[in-house]
């Protein structure tokens, strides 16, 4: 997704301040390519079409091994070259990192791993936002990059989410609060209803949208009310990024602020950055 006048196309990367209170430039960062179907939110992969749109097009070499029959193959492309990209950033940015995959897939190599960690903890003016579904492996990474850094404040720059689709991904959640960074659960796409309540102690931010594109499946406001009542009780920021309204996709859009209340408004808080 790109940029546009009214900001990025992800809507959750728009808002972020720096230190000096200036709007931090949205980026997303794709430092692998390529992936494959992990769990029920994988079914209509938005990268999947994306990056056959783009192969289509030509002007996207590292597509050409990673997507056979208009399928991801399962084979990735991990580049160590764009690692470096990172210290050239200028500005303070907010990345969305491996938008288009998974960092954590099986085919991604440890050391590779390690060294995208790196790259982002030792830019610590650049905010970092990584989403999984592969939650055992990142936190096994997760254990060896903390050994790696040995004694050594954990990074306070990096968002680490997992993708609970529906209830029988929420054993995701178990591998996430263990981590020492921010943590971030994405609701999206939400495929059913959901209780984060035995969580949400632990969670620093709940990003939540309905599926989208002509195969979306269903998602009711009401499975996602509970779930904003539940960051309103814990103060946890809560992002509404997109819901299905009569029948029409809505960005954004406002909800009661809780479930006594008339009163609506648009739900987009971002967390705080700062101490873990
Ligand atoms: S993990 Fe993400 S990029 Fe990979 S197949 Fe699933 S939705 Fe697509």
């Amino acid at each position: 997704m790109g940029k546009n006048k009214k900001g990025h196309g992800i809507e959750w990367l728009n808002g972020w301040l720096d230190e000096d209170g200036q709007v931090r430039t949205p980026e997303t960062f794709n430092p692998v390519w390529g992936c494959s179907h992990k769990s029920e939110g994988c079914r209509n992969c938005y990268a999947e079409a994306m990056a056959l749109r783009l192969r289509r097009m030509g002007n996207q070499p590292n597509y050409e091994a990673v997507i056979t029959d208009g399928r991801w193959n399962g084979e990735v492309v991990a580049d160590y070259a764009m690692l470096e990209k990172i210290r050239r950033w200028k500005k303070p940015r907010v990345a969305f990192v491996c938008s288009m995959s998974d960092l954590f897939h099986e085919k991604v190599p440890d050391a590779f791993i390690l060294a995208a960690l790196w790259a982002m903890a030792d830019n610590p003016e650049h905010i970092f936002i990584l989403l999984t579904k592969r939650e055992k492996r990142m936190a096994e990474m997760w254990r060896q990059f903390t050994e790696e850094v040995n004694g050594c404040p954990v990074p306070k720059n990096i968002i680490q989410g997992v993708t609970v689709e529906n209830e029988s991904q929420l054993g995701r959640l178990d591998h996430l609060i263990r981590l020492p960074v921010k943590k971030l659960v994405s609701v999206e796409p939400m495929l059913g209803p959901l209780d984060l309540s035995p969580w949400m102690d632990q969670i620093d931010w709940v990003i939540l949208g309905c599926e989208s594109g002509p195969r979306a499946r269903l998602c009711e406001p009401s499975w996602v009310r509970p779930v904003r009542d539940n960051c309103v009780a814990t103060g946890t920021p809560f992002f509404l990024k997109q819901m299905m309204i009569w029948n029409k996709l809505v960005k954004m859009p406002i909800l009661t602020q809780n479930k006594n209340s008339r009163a609506c408004k648009r739900w987009a808080q971002l967390p705080k950055m700062g101490a873990v």
